[in-house]
């Protein structure tokens, strides 16, 4: 029996866990958090049988405790009930699927306490990679990357030993919009940046993916991840999303992982490493594909690239700044209140302005984030 903890599960990556777990049969889910959706938490607390669950708002705690008055649940709220499932001792892995910064502080916990991490939240590394990897090492504790992009890194890895990484090919989809000028985007409405071709996920990371910001926060994530310099990790255009990214080693070796896209694999596979189990759905069928192809990222319409890789090169507090600014900048596109083009202006201005911590230890994460929401609410509310 494994037994896991989830932060996030009634999200996309949290839904898709539990759905390995009903499939394997043999995952115990001994905690949960999400955010406020109540209905499907309850839904999953009387299929899973977690001891602990949490819920952002107490009031809606309130209401959860009362729902599932008949069961055998602890329900929490707030950062306490994160804090507490990401610490649970039932517990030995926490799948990290919550979006945004709220993710460090139980992430930290969950190390400490020695829980192994399947981390989803990028978020977390792009912004405190620099205390979470030292910390990892430190407990002993490995990292198993959910991102799928990640997942196809750590897979390529797989019998590397001691060989040098010489780069990192990062592969995107390119989004709704590969292809397109800038001059097109002026006008891009929610429903336009909502669509992706190839995967479905939260609606956060979807306009992320169609700003190419998503990208950048991943080249972020693959630089903690996998211990290299900016400069060794490329981004590639890749519009099938079937090599879903890849290792050049020293002598000129790339080893890839291939497959469909679906999130399932590259959860399952940190729910299960070493270890490969089935996994129902479609099989690659190469033949069938005809051709895959390739093409260099358009920096000049897609700035949210540019900017990360800017970003990663200050260091410090500055993925800090990138990140909260595009989340924000995200919240305030899809209430429809800015435009598109506005989310990498509005991230530039951030990083332009708001002022720069040249080591940041967890505080100083926290207070630049608060810092960058201050100052877009000073302009742009
Ligand atoms: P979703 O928006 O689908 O889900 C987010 C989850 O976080 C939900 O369960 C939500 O709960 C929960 N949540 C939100 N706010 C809080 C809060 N205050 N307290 C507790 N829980 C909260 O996101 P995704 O699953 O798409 O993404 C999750 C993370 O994984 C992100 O960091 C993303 O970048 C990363 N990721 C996602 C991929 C994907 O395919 N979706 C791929 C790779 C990485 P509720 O619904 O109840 O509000």
């Amino acid at each position: 029996m494994r037994k896991i903890a989830i932060l996030g599960s009634t999200g996309s990556i949290g839904t898709q866990t539990l759905e390995i777990a009903r499939e394997q049969g043999d995952i115990e889910v001994s905690a949960m958090a999400a955010g406020g959706n109540i209905d499907l938490l309850e839904r999953q607390i009387r299929e899973f049988h977690p001891v602990l669950v949490s819920v952002w708002e107490e009031e809606r705690a309130k209401e959860l405790r009362l729902r599932t008055a008949d069961l055998n649940v602890k329900v929490y709220s707030g950062m306490e009930g994160l804090l507490a499932v990401a610490q649970i001792p039932e517990s030995e892995i926490l799948v990290t699927a919550i979006v945004g910064m709220l993710g460090i502080r139980p992430t930290i916990a969950a190390i400490r306490a020695g829980k192994k991490i399947a981390l989803a939240n990028k978020e977390t590394l792009v912004t405190a990679g620099h205390l979470i990897m030292p910390l990892a090492e430190e407990c002993g504790v490995p990292i198993l990357p959910v991102d799928s992009e990640h997942s196809a890194i750590f897979q390529s890895l797989q019998g590397a030993g001691d060989n040098r990484i010489a780069k990192i090919l990062l592969t995107a989809s390119g989004g709704p919009f590969r292809g397109k000028k800038r001059g097109e985007l002026k006008d891009i409405q929610v429903e336009d940046a909502l669509k992706h071709p190839n995967w479905t996920m939260g609606r956060k990371i979807t306009i992320d993916s169609s700003t190419l910001v998503n990208k950048g926060l991943e080249v972020m994530e693959a630089k903690w991840l996998f211990g290299v310099e900016t400069e060794q990790i490329e981004v590639v255009v890749h519009p099938q999303s079937v090599i879903h990214s890849a290792v050049e080693y020293d002598d000129g070796a790339v080893i890839a992982q291939l497959g469909t896209p679906d999130m399932r694999l590259p959860i399952q596979y940190a729910l299960y490493y070493p270890e490969r189990r089935p996994l129902s759905g479609d099989r690659l069928d190469l033949c069938g594909l005809g051709q895959l192809t390739f093409e260099r990222p358009d920096p000049e319409t897609f700035r949210g690239l540019g900017l990360a890789y800017e970003a990663m090169r200050r260091g410090g507090s500055m993925p800090t700044v990138f990140n909260a600014a595009n989340e924000k900048a995200v919240a305030l596109f899809l209430e429809r209140r800015i435009a598109y083009l506005e989310i990498a202006e509005l991230i530039q201005a951030c990083m332009e302005q708001v002022p720069f911590l040249e080591n940041p230890d967890l505080d100083g994460i926290l207070e630049t984030e608060q810092a960058v929401y201050e100052y877009i609410l000073s302009k742009w509310q």
